[in-house]
């Protein structure tokens, strides 16, 4: 097997078991190697460390698949992870059962750039590493076995990532034939499923457990939910009993998912109000106009995608919570989230209480929230936590 020579001193991540190596960490590779191929990572004296993958385009040169070197890795390799990444599911108390599931959650269930998730009978995967695609047979395999009652796998291996690895664009049936509506139940509500073009491989499952808070708080509150797809917060405000949800987005193909999700669930006569628009503009009309709400919710697209847009970012979440918050009447809450890398949950909770003094607020915190179990953070790379929120109780 090829090697993968570490500078003198760039062995410690290694050490300490972080799944990640950079292009200016690597001193060189002993033998050619293709994109994606396996290697074996040496410290400069040639310690074997963990076997790896490389990616030749990308700066993250190479991901470690794990570190016992002398174990190679084969087909056997992830048919155990993947088998240990559904298993664990199968009894967790809060995804037994669940219909929408994250399955398997790349380096955090030690299988970088693995993607995989569960709608029913339907399995949709995401391949986002050089090293992953090379495997793409054995992953697949794996979860036919470990998976036996599913009925189709879909790919959507069309990220924008995978130009950085210098990988194709790959979406589309890999077997069996996906139903004419993908639906999935959560927490008592239906929610149809966009698994070909919908945003990531079509629903957000990173906030089930938050729609579920949003369900329980909402009973007779005016609610107002900020970026909302396809409805996620809006039906489990109505399930939850609120008075009214207006709901916004700026995409047009979202909102009429959003619209067949009410018909759905046999909440068309509810009080909704539906607005396609930018966020930014009408938070500010709508303070204008005096509208006011016990319940203002702001789930915003990732606005840094890497520490490098931090800057940037942080002006943007500022803006929206300023805006937003201003919509919270007296005693109402705040229900606010970021969903960058880059920016880290200290830092979000800060910028959320800067708006609060620029509007001359005072608030509480009564809830910090993060993803689901099922987007679980690798103890050696915390840095994978990407979702954070806050729930503020406003003055
Ligand atoms: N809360 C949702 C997920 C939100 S994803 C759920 O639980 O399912 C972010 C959404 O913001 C996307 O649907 C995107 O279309 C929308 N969006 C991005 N920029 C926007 C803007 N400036 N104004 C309105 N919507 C925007």
């Amino acid at each position: 097997m090829a090697e993968l020579v570490l500078k003198v001193g760039k062995e410690r991540s290694v050490i300490d078991r972080h799944p990640w190596i950079y292009a200016q960490s690597v001193a060189r590779i002993n033998g050619r190697v293709g994109n994606g191929e396996t290697v074996t990572v040496v410290d400069a004296k040639g310690k074997p460390l963990a076997c790896a993958a490389v990616s030749l385009h990308s700066s993250i040169r190479a991901r470690v698949w794990h570190f016992a070197p002398e174990k190679g890795v084969d087909d056997a390799f992830f048919g155990a992870r993947i088998a240990a990444a559904v298993g664990w599911r199968r009894t967790f108390p809060t995804l037994a059962g669940q219909e929408g599931i994250r399955l398997v959650h790349g380096e955090a269930d030690g299988l970088p750039g693995v993607i995989v998730d569960r709608y029913g009978e339907v399995l949709v995967m995401q391949l986002t590493f050089a090293g992953a695609d090379r495997w793409r047979e054995a992953i697949v395999a794996a979860l036919r076995a470990e998976v036996p009652e599913a009925k189709a796998l879909f790919e959507r291996s069309d990220s924008e990532i995978r130009q950085r690895e210098g990988l194709p664009p790959r979406r589309g049936v890999v077997w069996g034939a996906l139903p004419a509506a993908v639906t999935i139940e959560e927490h008592g509500v239906r929610f149809l499923v966009d698994v070909e073009q919908g945003h990531k491989t079509g629903f957000y499952l990173d906030q089930r457990e938050n729609r579920r808070l949003v369900q329980a708080l909402a009973k007779g509150m005016r609610v107002l939910n900020a970026f909302c797809y396809t409805g996620g917060f809006t039906l489990h405000a109505l399930r939850g009993g609120a008075s009214e949800v207006w709901s916004i987005d700026s995409s047009s193909t979202a909102l009429a998912l959003l619209a067949e999700n009410l018909a759905l669930n046999e909440m068309t006569e509810r009080r909704t109000v539906t607005v396609e628009g930018d966020v930014f503009r009408k938070l500010r009309e709508w303070y204008q106009s005096g509208e006011r709400f016990d319940l203002v919710i702001l789930d915003p697209p990732k606005f840094a995608p890497s520490a490098a847009y931090a800057q940037k970012a942080k002006r943007a979440y500022y803006d929206v919570n300023l805006f937003g918050m201003r919509l919270v009447r007296p005693g109402g809450y705040l229900l606010t989230f970021s969903c960058s890398g880059g920016i880290g949950a200290g830092e979000f909770q800060e910028i959320v209480a800067a708006a609060a003094v620029a509007n001359r607020r005072s608030g509480q915190i009564a809830a910090r929230l993060t993803a689901g179990a099922d987007h679980p953070i690798g103890l050696a790379a915390p840095e994978g936590e990407y979702l954070k929120g806050v729930l503020v109780r406003l003055d």
